[in-house]
């Protein structure tokens, strides 16, 4: 290894380290900080940004990657480098006041966003969505884009990504969605929800749940499983990686889809090589592959016959009232049930993407100044109705639903949908790399799947881009065929369409 490249790791370490510190308090503040913690919190999260934003800027740290290039490096010490001088660009292109302004503005717009949101206060929420475009378009022009100032924040997300790119693969994916979504509503005709309205005691539940996060090989020593409002994954470093799921005594299947979600996104994070910690190569690609492993366990895994042929005797077990006299496939029925509905989080497999197709549309006619966000609501509306057959009766439940765009994040929502593409994609591959697959998921065995996974996806780090990754392992770039090819199948043996 040459000194400069030391040098590199050296500063590498310590910008990670920093990370995971601003991770741990973040992961607090989420789960057990108390209510009056919130002021001084927020002070200390930011001064150690400032205090990232100036390792980044130390000329120490430009210095060594240009000396670190001109001398040989292995294959993966070039990825580090290379990531590094990204990142470090990033942060340096951004004039610091514009970063400070972005930070208050996006802080208090987001607390107008929550007062306003209830109140369906529309005229109290647009002005703040204006002006968080605004900043996010100056920031666009400070860090330059490949093709359109969204791209830019594209960048942020999903890098290498382009909204020419993106408008491609999701027109594609609507107009066969929309179809797909009426024959299957056709076939499934008005059933009841057979698990509305029954009760699964919560402690019953946590045991099951982290059975399942043991069986699939999350480390419980490297990792933790609690409880937040909204499920999350901070991992703030490989070997303390901080899940939450939620329970509801009359949801059983919310705990258990955020369990598989957040162990997948759970996974990944514990999976990077031990000795690339602290750089680039212990890092995800982008939101979009990190998606693809939650995704992935979710849905391709944990909403499929196969891995309930085997879990749901010990389900109805552990909640005989309910579940005895249910039988295996009406549960299936039930958990993979298609409603168009008005809130993209409650959404299921088939119309959650046109969600967020919809979103990708207004946020790009939004940033290139093609749409004011006094004409938002109509156009939410109208795009609602035309997708998925159903019209928000209030604002609170159309297009002030997410509190994304009032953090400011925008060029975030297409990262879900290439997520949900990707787990199809990859999940395909690892059908045909390991043909005994189907059986290891109905005996409840999962250590060959995650193998496979770290070999193909987790050890890389960030030697690929997005779909850098997807033709290493598929041999296609993101594509929509695997992910319709999918639910084709899985519709068809439900319902025989
Ligand atoms: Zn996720």
């Amino acid at each position: 290894m040459n000194r400069a490249f030391e040098t590199v790791l050296e500063l590498s370490r310590d910008l990670y380290a920093l990370r995971s510190a601003v991770g741990v308090l973040s992961w607090d503040q989420e789960t057990y900080m108390p209510p009056k913690g919130g002021e001084g919190r927020a002070r200390s999260m930011a001064a150690l940004a400032r205090v990232m934003h100036q390792r980044f800027s130390d000329p120490r740290l430009a210095e060594a990657l240009g000396a670190a290039e001109a001398q040989p490096l292995s294959e993966a010490e070039r990825v580090v480098v290379r990531e590094l001088k990204r990142d470090r660009d990033k942060a340096v292109k951004l004039p610091e006041a514009l970063a400070a302004e972005i930070a208050e503005t996006v802080s208090l717009a987001q607390r107008a966003w929550a007062e306003a949101r209830p109140k369906n206060d529309t005229a109290a929420f647009n002005p703040w969505l204006a002006k968080v475009v605004a900043l996010r378009r100056q920031e666009a022009e400070c860090l330059g884009y490949a093709e359109t100032p969204y791209d830019a924040l594209l960048e942020n997300y999903e890098p290498g990504a382009r909204a020419s790119s993106l408008r491609v693969l999701l027109d594609d994916l609507k107009s066969k969605l929309v179809p797909l979504l009426g024959r299957i509503r056709a076939a499934q005709g008005a059933a009841p929800d057979p698990l509305a309205g029954k009760s699964f005691p919560i402690e019953a539940q946590r045991g099951f749940n982290h059975g399942i996060l043991a069986a699939m090989g999350f480390d419980l020593e490297a990792g933790r499983l609690d409880e937040s409002a909204h499920p999350f994954t901070e991992g703030t470093h490989p070997r303390d990686v901080r899940l939450t799921t939620r329970y509801h005594e009359n949801d059983l299947m919310s705990a258990l889809f955020s369990t598989l979600h957040e162990g997948g996104h759970g996974l990944y994070e514990q999976g990077f090589l031990p000795e690339w910690y602290g750089t680039p190569m212990s890092e995800a690609v982008s939101l979009g592959v990190h998606e693809s492993q939650s995704r992935l366990w979710e849905n391709q895994v944990g909403r499929s016959r196969d891995f309930w042929a085997g879990r749901y005797p010990g389900l109805q077990a552990t909640f005989p009232a309910p579940l005895a006299g249910l039988p295996l496939d009406a549960f299936l029925k039930a958990i993979n049930r298609v409603q168009p509905s008005f809130i993209r989080v409650e959404a299921d497999e088939v119309t959650y993407n046109l969600h967020i197709v919809l979103r990708f549309e207004l946020e790009t006619a939004l940033f290139n100044g093609d749409l004011k966000p006094a004409d938002l609501e109509p156009a939410w509306n109208e795009s609602m109705q035309r997708n998925l057959g159903v019209t928000p009766p209030e604002p609170r439940l159309g297009y002030m639903q997410d509190v994304h765009w009032s953090c400011g994040l925008l060029g975030y929502f297409p990262t879900y949908t290439l997520g949900n593409l990707r787990a199809a994609q990859i999940f395909e591959a690892a059908r045909r790399a390991l043909p005994g697959l189907a059986g290891d998921i109905r005996a409840g065995r999962f250590g060959a799947l995650k193998a496979w996974l770290g070999e193909n996806v987790y050890r890389h780090g960030r030697r690929y881009d997005g779909d850098g990754l997807m033709e290493k392992i598929t041999g296609h770039r993101t594509a929509a065929g695997p992910f319709l090819a999918y639910l084709e199948t899985k519709y068809a043996e439900l319902y025989g369409i």
